[in-house]
């Protein structure tokens, strides 16, 4: 989604539209392979833009379903993930000017992101914050019962005959694992 600088009224305006999904796989990278996440489908973006001279500031709502693999029970599942972020969009600094401008941003509660001529994309930035909203660890619902630690079967499923068996200490901590 590219929007030109002068097309923002200083008033707002909204926009909403779909990123596509391919770019964030290949962010991903090889860490999909290891927890199965994957997006599917674009990733749904409403955005209410406005401006003050060159700095335009942004919030931005996202949607985006991802598949991905239960750490407990390593079933499939489908994960709905959403998120809300303000930020501002500031035109490039110019290297040859002095950077004490750049040390006041960094305090600033929002995220800044630089933009260069008259045209904004804001991909990087919907792509930046669905990446960041996706939880390190997933569970396929709060009480998945995960899998028999010494058999190795699915105990959502059913019980096994280890029932009752003592549970390898090493494993233990894994009982209380919860998404953040
Ligand atoms: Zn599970
Ligand atoms: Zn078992």
């Amino acid at each position: 989604m590219v929007i030109r600088v002068e097309d923002i009224p200083a008033q707002g305006k909204q926009e909403s539209f779909l990123e596509d999904e391919g770019s964030l796989n290949e962010r991903l990278g090889g860490e999909a392979t290891d927890s199965g996440l994957h997006f599917f489908g674009p990733v749904q973006v409403w955005m209410n833009l406005s401006r003050s001279g060159r700095v335009i500031l942004v919030k931005s709502r996202i949607e985006a379903r991802v598949k991905c693999v239960c750490a407990r029970c390593l079933d499939p599942f489908t994960l709905t993930i959403n998120s809300e972020i303000q930020a501002s969009l500031k035109p490039k600094p110019d290297p040859h000017l002095a950077s004490s401008e750049e040390i006041e941003l960094s305090r600033e509660d929002l995220q800044t992101d630089f933009y260069e001529g008259e045209e904004v994309d804001l991909s990087p930035l919907v792509q930046d914050q669905v990446l960041l909203t996706l939880p390190p660890k997933v569970v396929c619902r709060e009480d998945c019962r995960g899998l028999c630690q010494r058999c190795g079967k699915n105990l959502n499923r059913g019980t096994c005959q280890c029932e009752g068996a003592e549970v390898d200490p090493r494993l233990a901590p894994l009982k209380d694992f919860r998404v953040h």
